[in-house]
């Protein structure tokens, strides 16, 4: 068997979470938008959305802010910003 299968979800629904200070955010000029955004399948919420390989995009309304996505992304393309910056920001 060749390439790595992740079947794992980290278990965080809503209800289960404490309320992080950090919140994630892509900066999209860091992912090379050239893969499969493995944060897409690992989201325990389904909030991570990608359109072909482009930068993926994080629904606030769906995100628990469990911080999956950013332990994952590997360029560090998602990031945990404090929620008081969690302002609409372009990178
Ligand atoms: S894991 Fe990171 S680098 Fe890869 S597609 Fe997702 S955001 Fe981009
Ligand atoms: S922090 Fe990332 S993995 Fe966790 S719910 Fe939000 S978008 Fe999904």
């Amino acid at each position: 068997m060749s390439g790595l299968r992740i079947s794992w979800k980290p278990n965080c629904k809503r209800s289960s979470l404490p309320k992080r200070a950090e919140v994630p955010v892509v900066i999209s000029h860091r992912c090379p938008q050239d893969h499969p955004c493995p944060c897409v399948r690992m989201c325990p919420e389904d909030a991570v959305i990608q359109h072909g390989f482009a930068a993926p995009e994080i629904d606030k309304n769906k995100c628990v802010d469990c911080g999956a996505c950013v332990d994952i992304c590997p360029y560090k393309a998602i990031t945990d910003m404090p929620q008081e910056k969690n302002v609409r920001m372009t990178f």
